[in-house]
């Protein structure tokens, strides 16, 4: 039976065009009602329990088979914990007797009985014991989904593009998902200038935020499109439909193509305006691009998402340097410019912290939790300063808020090169030390903190939801994300003359600076150097060529 095809509005926030197959990421939501049972009911409710655990368990086993073939024998030991929970008698034990003795479905039972262990292991002090939270969080849900017959899917097994239709999406799982099959994401929450959104533009895959109750409306394997230039998904396209779509697929192919030759041309408009056209990576797989496209160094390197790779554990020394080397050589002589983490807030490693914070986008993050784990900090600093030796290194502290933080920061920097030398290792005594503004107070205190370091870089992904007082990932407020409002313009004409006045360089690496409608406002701003995602490079520069 042909089904009806159904256009849902959202905001594209990724662009592009993808025809694929549906996969709802973790389902739909299993919501979970409480039904009474009569009592004769109640048995067969218990040979239900038992007959879904029985396939919880296979299911969890043939993954751990996968995960072996797959990964190695040293990651099964992550499906470990969760066999043990589906075997404990205790565990069970306590949902049998609740499906009896209050008579209720298995769902409710499964469900009250995980929220009571949740609320223990989370009184505990043991972050161990916290981590167990997930993990039981995983096993009740493999039980639900058993209970109500929603099957799972992993992209892998897809023999067809796929099409990830979800919730939410952290940045992680969007590069775990956005690595295999998958041809584009169409999500309910999500605002343009969110990570994950960030990362989709990253990946080359449309992207679709915004589209309210999708996952109700959405089935696995149901064919979609995802239309990221127009901020829509087509649920059942037609036959027609499918071959505008294929059309315009190509028709944007010859574009890029077109574009790509934009590649040895100078970055010059043509009333002789020069600018610097860099890249902003956060994938490895980007560094390569970067170059193809023909950046002029790095403007941003996101280092916190070296984390995405080594989760849960904190990258190394020698991984840090490996990376900042790849980056350097690749890009010698031009700058690059490396963040240091910038984790907290919604990005990843939250649970570094140990701490529920209440608004993490205002706590822990960026400079103020490197400064507050100094044993952190250290790591990734010897490996910057070991790998910049010989290079053109520049390296920058994110969400400065005031100015001791930056001294604090250039004293700690010049601690780590001492250990350095006195340890004998090669290192970089030239790396140029900077920030991002990207916090209203530091904007507003631009040129006190222009005597302190050589260079700036404006953060207007943050600064604009600072300064508007307006969540990123927040769709419903996304109206009121404004780049050209006047008071985010003052900021920035302050941030560039004070940079001026004080002689340090001044560059952009928001997502405003991807954004072609722009070009000509920034650069009448005085800004000469912009960093954008390595897919975009063409675009901008082919805007900033054609302006006079
Ligand atoms: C910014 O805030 O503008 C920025 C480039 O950093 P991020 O998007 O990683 O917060
Ligand atoms: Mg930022």
């Amino acid at each position: 039976m042909t089904r009806e095809s159904k256009v849902l509005l959202g905001h594209g926030v990724s662009p592009g065009i993808a025809i694929g197959q549906a996969v709802c990421f973790q389902g739909r939501p299993l919501e979970v009602f409480r039904i009474p049972l009569l009592e004769t009911g109640v048995e067969q409710e218990v040979t239900r329990f038992h007959r879904a655990v029985a396939q919880a368990q296979e299911e969890l086993l043939a993954t751990r088979q996968k995960a072996r073939d797959e990964l190695g024998e040293d990651l099964v030991a992550i499906f470990e914990a969760q066999s043990l929970l589906l075997a404990d008698t205790v565990l069970l034990g306590r949902v049998e007797e609740r499906i009896r003795r209050e008579r209720v479905n298995a769902e409710w039972a499964v469900h009250k009985t995980a929220e009571e262990y949740r609320k223990r292991f989370e009184s505990l002090e043991r972050p161990d014991f916290r981590e167990r939270k997930d993990d039981l969080r995983d096993v009740a849900r493999s039980l639900l989904r058993a209970l109500q017959g929603v099957p799972v899917h992993d992209p892998s097994e897809l023999q067809s593009d796929v099409i990830i239709i979800a919730h939410d999406l952290t940045p992680s799982e969007a590069v775990r998902l956005g690595r295999q099959r998958t041809v584009a994401f169409a999500v309910e929450t999500g605002g343009p200038t969110s990570h994950t959104a960030i990362i989709a533009r990253d990946l080359g895959l449309p992207m679709v935020s915004g589209l309210e109750g999708i996952l109700k409306l959405v089935t696995d394997d149901d064919p979609v499109i995802v239309d990221g230039g127009r901020g829509q998904m087509v649920l059942h396209p037609d036959p027609a439909e499918l071959d505008r779509t294929r059309r315009q697929q190509q028709e944007i192919a010859e574009e890029q193509a077109r574009l790509l030759a934009t590649r040895s041309l100078p970055c010059v408009s043509t009333d002789q305006v020069e600018v610097e056209l860099m890249a902003n990576i956060d994938l490895p797989e980007e560094i390569e691009e970067a170059t193809r496209r023909g950046a002029a160094g790095v403007g941003l390197y996101r280092s916190e998402f070296l984390y995405i790779e080594t989760s849960p554990e904190l990258p190394t020394e020698e991984q840090h340097y490996e990376i900042y080397r790849r980056l350097l050589d690749e890009m010698h002589p031009h700058p690059v410019i490396i963040r240091t983490f910038d984790l907290g807030g919604q990005k990843m490693a939250r649970e570094m912290m140990h701490t529920d914070e209440e608004h993490p986008v205002l706590g822990l993050r960026g400079i103020r939790l490197t400064l507050a784990r100094p044993e952190i900090f250290r790591v990734q600093l010897r490996a910057l300063l070991r790998a910049g030796a010989g290079r053109n290194l520049w390296i920058m502290i994110p969400m400065v808020s005031t100015l001791e933080e930056v001294r604090s920061f250039r004293a700690f920097a010049e601690e780590v090169r001492l250990e350095l030398e006195s340890a004998g290792l090669e290192h970089s005594r030239r790396a140029k030390l900077g920030l991002m503004i990207e916090v209203p107070s530091a904007a507003l205190i631009a040129d006190l903190l222009a005597r302190e370091v050589e260079f700036f870089s404006i953060g207007t992904n943050d600064l604009i939801q600072y300064a508007l007082a307006v969540d990123r990932n927040n769709e419903h407020v996304s109206y009121l994300y404004q780049p050209l409002h006047p008071g985010v313009l003052r900021m920035i004409r302050f941030i560039v003359d004070s940079a001026r006045d004080a002689g340090i360089d001044v560059s952009m690496c928001g997502e405003m600076a991807a954004d072609r409608r722009h070009t000509a406002l920034l650069l009448g701003l005085g800004l000469r150097r912009l960093s954008v995602s390595p897919k975009v490079i063409p675009e901008i520069k082919t805007q900033i060529r054609g302006l006079a």
